[in-house]
């Protein structure tokens, strides 16, 4: 009979590409399920366009009579679309997306129904949603939270439902998910940014963040994917010992797609375009069957929202073609982990990137102020920032020599770094002469608009400037991209805030303008000189490099999440109306949670493998070795059988070894978890899981793996690493 892992692979082997049938150019597809601008015009009364329109500029609430002519509009042009169900689309803090679906049909009597939805049910709903986390704000039986329209992301059609993008919060109004406070950062940030462009252009009434990810992800085959009982419960191989040819010839990257895995590409591609999602790049990734792809950046929100949708669209369309989407962080040790670039900027109302340098001293001056001011805020609340991305999963990559450090720093090139060395140097203390700032403005005036650095990208660095944008590299592949995007916003809008204040109250101490600008940049270029670094950061002499310039080094989730916890986070977030303190405390708790919860069930599915998976096999294997002994005594006699099964000896042993020491570790394991889970506090539980039961996962995979090696191969029982990344 074959192995469960033999017919996994043949189920594999089995199956061609499918291809999907595509005829038409990719700008036809563009957007069509989605209700955008154009639709809205098309299906609303032109009053009821403005209001709305209006409300997605400034946030103004719609009255009720427009929200039922937007409800009845939308209706409209969704049944066009063979809609026949609407829900409430949102986003828990368990990092998936969440809906509720409901039908527009309404029966008003015998055999009588129509298609009903009004301004009531696309403003509010209430899902029964006691199962989300909380964060103890929320008691179960008072179930009750609410999603409410965000109308700056527009609705959209996948399959036969209508999506409204929503926030959800509590009865009492706390925030349960991810969006509200998005929001409420990229509010804080607008209106912070618009203040200092009042500095440089009065025109300026808005600033957008923006966003730009790169999703990196693995493609597996299906049938290889249920015969892992690790994946699949855990998204990451928990055993498995590295091929012997992995990445080391780097021949994947670049390289050409296999069919199979570009009629997947093609396929969710065509429905990302549906859905408005700008994808415009795809690639293999260094990791075999490692993939990345890239759209065109997005006001920050819109950018989330596409990203979380992208990331749902993958997992579907990908099981139709027998894959699976990984989408976690490290699903195979020794071979590279998957993250998601955050590309980052500042644009304005009259079209100006504000982290792009301009043509002239006035509007470069208006760049290294918005420079200047996100590395301060990089460098005074970097633990914030590393704090927003902190999960379990993240933790295999932070600072494992492939992905950027656990340590914050920020990368500018040698170009910036001479312009703000330059800067610090010549500005002059006390009152400066005409010729002075005569002399400064022409040195600024020379930044190129091209910066040279932007080729010769540092990789190593989590926070890197690249020509026109930053670019936040040490996000988590499988997290909402929103997690990074509060903090960051949030700390720059409130750095902003900060700066207006200095540069007003220079100018007010008698300071021209300019002068009081370049002043208070030179004082901040010199205050947040140590979170710029330009060098290595996957080398050890970074780390020690980093802790002499005081600079943190949280390298476990439960280390990094105590920042929230912190009096000043707290105040900071609270001062900017971005999170309450409570809701602050939850959306700790919450992480705390999530990290126990991984944790733990990566360390129940391990012990179960171990005990009814490998520990068999190996004595099986065992058992037949016994029986060749047996057999060469029987044949040769002692004497001569003890010389002729030497080898059978040796392998004997070994086998024990590792099976002891295998079985040995995941006894200790459960013992450690025991104690673990009696901790009653959230942070102490998530300290000791990492601390006390993790630390079983190295020399338990240690001798698994080496049994791996050991055990014939077809009697191991689960598909290897060279299966899993090499078949196509
Ligand atoms: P590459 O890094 O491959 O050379 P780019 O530098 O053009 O390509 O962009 C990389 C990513 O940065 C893309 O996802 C792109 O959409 C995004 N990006 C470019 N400009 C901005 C911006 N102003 N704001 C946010 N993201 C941006
Ligand atoms: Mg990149």
């Amino acid at each position: 009979m074959a192995s469960k892992r033999e017919k996994a692979y043949q189920d594999m082997l089995g199956r061609s590409p499918k291809h999907i049938q595509f005829n038409g150019k990719n700008s036809d597809l563009y957007g069509n399920s989605v209700f955008h601008h154009d639709v809205m015009r098309e299906y609303l009364p032109s009053d009821a366009f403005d209001s709305i329109i209006e409300a997605i500029q400034t946030g103004a609430t719609l009255d009720r009579k427009i929200a039922d002519q937007v409800a009845s509009a939308m209706k409209d042009w969704a049944l066009t679309k063979g809609a026949t169900h609407y829900t409430h689309w949102f986003q828990p803090l368990t990092g998936a997306t969440a809906e509720k679906h409901d039908a527009f049909f309404k029966p008003i009597g015998p055999g009588k129904a129509i298609e009903r939805f009004d301004g009531d049910l696309l403003v509010q709903q209430e899902p029964d949603a006691s199962s989300f986390p909380n964060g103890g704000i929320r008691n179960t039986f008072e179930a009750r939270g609410y999603t409410a329209w965000d109308p700056s992301s527009p609705a959209f059609v996948i399959g036969k439902t209508l999506c409204i993008p929503t926030i959800f919060i509590s009865y009492t109004g706390e925030s349960l998910d991810y969006k509200m406070p998005l929001l409420k950062a990229l509010h804080a940030v607008d209106n912070a940014a618009s203040e200092v462009c009042q500095y440089f252009d009065k025109q300026v009434t808005r600033v957008n963040a923006t966003l730009g990810w790169e999703q990196e992800y693995f493609l597996i085959d299906q049938a290889l994917f249920n015969a892992r009982p690790d994946i699949m419960m855990t998204g990451r191989a928990l055993f498995g010992h590295s091929p012997a040819k992995g990445q080391q010839l780097d021949d994947h990257y670049f390289g050409s797609i296999p069919e199979r895995a570009t009629a997947f590409m093609r396929e969710f591609e065509t429905e990302a375009l549906l859905l408005g999602i700008p994808v415009t790049t795809r690639h293999n990734e260094v990791a075999p069957n490692q993939f990345e792809c890239a759209p065109i950046f997005e006001e920050c929100n819109l950018a989330n929202d596409h990203n979380l949708l992208l990331m749902d669209l993958m997992e579907k369309i990908a099981q139709k073609h027998h894959f699976r989407v990984l989408l976690h962080e490290k699903p195979f040790a020794g071979v590279n982990g998957s993250g998601k670039h955050n590309n980052w900027s500042l644009g304005t109302n009259t079209g100006v990137n504000l982290l792009a340098p301009g043509k002239n001293p006035k509007s470069n001056l208006q760049f290294l102020t918005f420079f200047v001011n996100t590395i301060k805020a990089i460098h005074d609340y970097s633990d914030i920032l590393r704090a927003s991305i902190a999960s379990a999963g993240n933790d295999h990559r932070l600072g494992a020599n492939e992905a950027p450090p656990a340590i914050i720093s920020v990368f500018i090139g040698s170009q910036l770094s001479q312009v703000l060395d330059d800067l610090e140097k010549s500005v002059k203390a006390g009152k400066m002469t005409p010729e002075d700032k005569t002399e400064l403005k022409l040195n600024i005036g020379k930044i190129p608009q091209i910066l040279l650095d932007n080729t010769d990208r540092n990789r190593t660095s989590p926070f890197a400037f690249t020509g026109n944008k930053f670019e936040f590299r040490a996000v988590g592949s499988s997290s909402n991209c929103a997690s990074a995007m509060i903090a960051l916003n949030t700390i720059v809008a409130k750095q902003l805030r900060v700066f207006k204040k200095e540069v007003d109250k220079r100018i007010a101490s008698g300071e021209g303008k300019d002068e009081a600008i370049l002043k208070q940049l030179q004082k901040d270029i010199k205050a947040s000189k140590k979170i710029r670094f330009e060098g290595n950061g996957y080398s050890e002499d970074w780390v020690k490099d980093a802790t002499k310039r005081g600079l943190s080094n949280l390298k476990d989730t439960p280390r990094a999440l105590e920042v929230w916890g912190h009096k000043e986070v707290k105040k900071l977030f609270a001062e900017l109306e971005i999170l309450t303190e409570r809701e602050l405390e939850a959306r700790q708790e919450i992480e705390y949670e999530k990290y126990i919860l991984k944790v733990q069930i990566e360390a129940r599915i391990m012990n179960d493998m171990a005990q009814s998976h490998i520990i068999p096999a190996v004595i099986d294997y065992q058992n037949r070795i016994i029986k060749n002994i047996q057999g060469l005594n029987d044949v040769l006699g002692a004497k001569a059988a003890k010389e002729a099964g030497k080898t059978q000896l040796l392998i004997l042993e070994d086998l024990s070894r590792h099976l002891n020491e295998l079985k040995s570790n995941c006894d200790q394991m459960l013992l450690a978890r025991k104690k673990a889970n009696k901790l009653d506090h959230a942070a102490e539980k998530a300290t000791a899981y990492c601390d006390e039961v993790k630390k079983y996962f190295e020399p338990i995979r240690y001798h698994a793996d080496k049994l791996e090696l050991l055990v014939d191969d077809s009697q191991w029982p689960l598909p290897k690493f060279r299966e899993i990344l090499f078949a196509r």
